[in-house]
């Protein structure tokens, strides 16, 4: 499942083709995917100009020429192809259609980007663009975790009494948008605080270092898929995934990384989901 970084790189994959250009045809080949398309989805986008090409959380937000934005969420398996780039950055010919691709998008000029999902938890709608904030999928939306509104001050006073374990109080997307269980795991690991203490018993201090911890995992991840959308030429133009190393996240039994911790990292279910961790650094 694509996190944040994940989808930020894909945003800075897609802009030189799309951001400033013309949807010169639009086909939606079924009606829905998680959720129906909006009305005449397809009618809707083509001869739009992509205004802007926007994040928030993990969707992106096309701004349009008609006063309308777009919305794309990639779910569990939804996967972007860009193919017959004219500039050369992803591969020429567009591939043959496949089973999966749900919407494609022709792109003045000659690049076309498909959308294809074999589980279709993706998501696409269209709304007024300004009214987008208040949308369904974003009005209940935490800050930005790179964004000034997530502060030391601000995950101190709303993580303040939580009986909730702290990592389940970092998967909460009213917290903070945006972050999902890779980079929680990952963040706790290096702010020393064990994934099971409870949220509102951590001392504020402690709780503090969490928000520069988190901007400094999530800024490396969307670095490393930078350095991977630099070889995407070499691909088959599939945008977004990227190879990453983590601490704790799938490590169980290793050694842990910190400083000499000596301890070994181990793995716990916590509401259903993997956590991993080291007990013997992380208090
Ligand atoms: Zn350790």
């Amino acid at each position: 499942m694509p996190e944040l970084p994940e989808v930020e790189t894909l945003r800075r994959g897609l802009l030189p083709v799309i951001e400033g250009r013309v949807i010169e045809a639009a086909r939606v080949n079924r009606p829905d995917l998680r959720w129906p398309f909006p009305p005449d989805m397809a009618g809707r986008l083509a001869g739009a100009r992509v205004v802007r090409l926007g994040r928030r959380s993990k969707y992106l937000l096309a701004e349009l020429s008609t006063g309308e934005t777009l919305i794309v969420h990639l779910g569990m398996s939804g996967r972007i192809l860009v193919s017959g780039d004219p500039l050369g950055r992803f591969v020429h010919a567009h591939p043959a259609p496949e089973k999966h691709d749900h919407v494609v998008l022709d792109i003045a000029g000659g690049a076309r980007i498909t959308f294809n999902d074999a589980r279709r938890f993706g998501a696409m709608d269209l709304i007024a663009t300004e009214r987008a904030e208040a949308h369904w999928l974003l009005r209940d939306l935490g800050p930005e975790p790179l964004g000034n509104g997530f502060s030391e001050a601000y995950l101190v006073a709303r993580l303040r009494g939580r009986q909730s374990p702290v990592k389940a109080a970092l998967l909460d997307q009213r917290v903070v948008a945006g972050l999902g269980n890779i980079y929680v795991c990952e963040a706790l690991h290096r702010a020393g605080i064990s994934p099971r203490r409870k949220a509102g018993r951590i001392a504020a201090s402690r709780l503090a270092r969490l928000v520069p911890v988190i901007r400094e995992v999530l800024s490396e991840a969307i670095e490393a898929g930078g350095s991977s959308l630099r070889d995407y030429r070499h691909t088959d133009g599939e945008l977004g995934y990227f190879q990453h190393n983590f601490r704790v996240y799938g490590r169980e039994d290793a050694p842990c990384t910190a400083p000499g911790c000596g301890g070994r990292i181990v793995r716990i279910v916590q509401s259903g989901r993997s956590t991993f961790y080291c007990p013997q650094c992380q208090r």
